[in-house]
């Protein structure tokens, strides 16, 4: 089901911009974005996958993974084919990259925002997550889902790589009430060799989100000998606790895919030498992730450093919460920050 992709505007020379993601696509008539998803057709900008889910699924909020928001809930979960990332170890490529790869084709089952909404409040959930492919690529579905979610007192969760534009922001933004934001390494190269994507928009995206008050926390996936170096962790850390040190940040093992098969999987020393370097730099919150490890995926009071949220299970899906409504340490009273209602 194709619809009008809105987020775009026409320039003078006749061509559209598509103005929802950083790659910011200038196509000619019959032209594909770098996604694979929007295309120029009779003079338009369509989205190729509205109201086409490849992939749904109802999931502990804890897997998107969100630690400080609704913890213990369900997050109905969807995504559809197409990304404007080509990471080389995409754990969905199978999806997110089936447009590039199978000459623009696409796939999905008939899932309008209605539905969805529908789907989220018989299966009890607490919030809707766009995720598995990056939601930007097909942000007006999002947008339409989003604002019927709000709408019924779900909330919203984005699973991004942070190339939003600010105008998809600022649309957005109404209706969004948290976003995982992956930071996959801290070197333009990295970026550039392994993702097809620039650093330097990422940042910014995590900087103009904050800004305007959306709930965020970061992924970082630890490839080994890529972007696990301790300088590496160390700036992403020190960005982080500069922005706000009370930004969660997810660090994640990696295990051998797609185009980086020939890579090892993250030794656990290496999960928690970067914890360890997240927390002397100052952040409030570091939890690994993929791997099932009590200790650094549970929650610790900052104000007596006791555990407020146990967490067990390779995603932290096992969740105790210990916290007093509002975010409150039963302990010492210190009001914890994220989204706990
Ligand atoms: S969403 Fe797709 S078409 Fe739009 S700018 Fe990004 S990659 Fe290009």
């Amino acid at each position: 089901m194709a619809s009008t992709a809105w987020l775009s505007k026409r320039l003078d020379d006749g061509r559209i911009l598509c103005e929802a993601c950083n790659q910011r696509c200038r196509l000619h008539e019959g032209e594909y974005g770098i996604c694979g998803v929007r295309k120029v057709e009779n003079g338009e900008l369509e989205l190729l996958v509205y109201g086409m889910a490849a992939a749904v699924n109802v999931d502990p909020v804890e897997k998107k993974p969100m630690f400080h928001f609704q913890p213990g809930t369900k997050s109905f979960s969807f995504g559809t084919v197409g990304c404007n990332f080509s990471c080389k170890f995409c754990q969905n490529f199978d999806i997110s990259q089936y447009p590039k790869e199978h000459g623009h084709r696409i796939f999905g089952r008939d899932l309008p925002p209605k539905q969805i909404v529908e789907l989220a409040r018989e299966y009890e959930c607490a919030s809707v997550a766009y995720t598995y492919n990056e939601p930007v690529v097909f942000f007006e579905y999002t947008f339409d889902t989003a604002r019927l979610a709000h709408e019924a007192g779900l909330k919203n969760i984005y699973v991004t790589s942070g190339y939003e534009t600010h105008k998809a922001i600022d649309t957005l933004a109404p209706y969004l009430d948290g976003m995982n934001i992956d930071i996959k390494g801290f070197t333009d190269s990295f970026y550039k060799e392994i993702c097809g994507a620039r650093l330097k928009p990422v940042l910014d995206t995590i900087k103009y989100a904050h800004k305007k008050g959306i709930w965020i926390e970061t992924t970082t996936l630890l490839i080994p000998g890529h972007n696990d170096s301790d300088e590496e962790i160390r700036n992403i850390a020190k960005f982080q606790a500069d922005l706000d040190p009370a930004m969660p940040w997810h660090l994640s093992a990696f295990y051998p895919m797609y185009k980086m098969t020939d890579v090892s999987p993250t030794p656990a020393s290496t999960l928690k030498r970067a914890y360890e370097i997240g927390k002397e730099e100052g952040l409030k919150y570091v939890y690994v992730g993929n791997i099932d490890d009590r200790e650094h995926e549970s929650t610790y009071c900052p104000g007596c450093e006791k555990v407020v949220i146990e967490r067990r299970g390779a995603i932290g899906q096992y969740v105790t919460n210990h916290l007093k409504e509002g975010g409150l340490c039963p302990h010492c009273g210190y009001r914890l920050e994220g989204v706990w209602e």
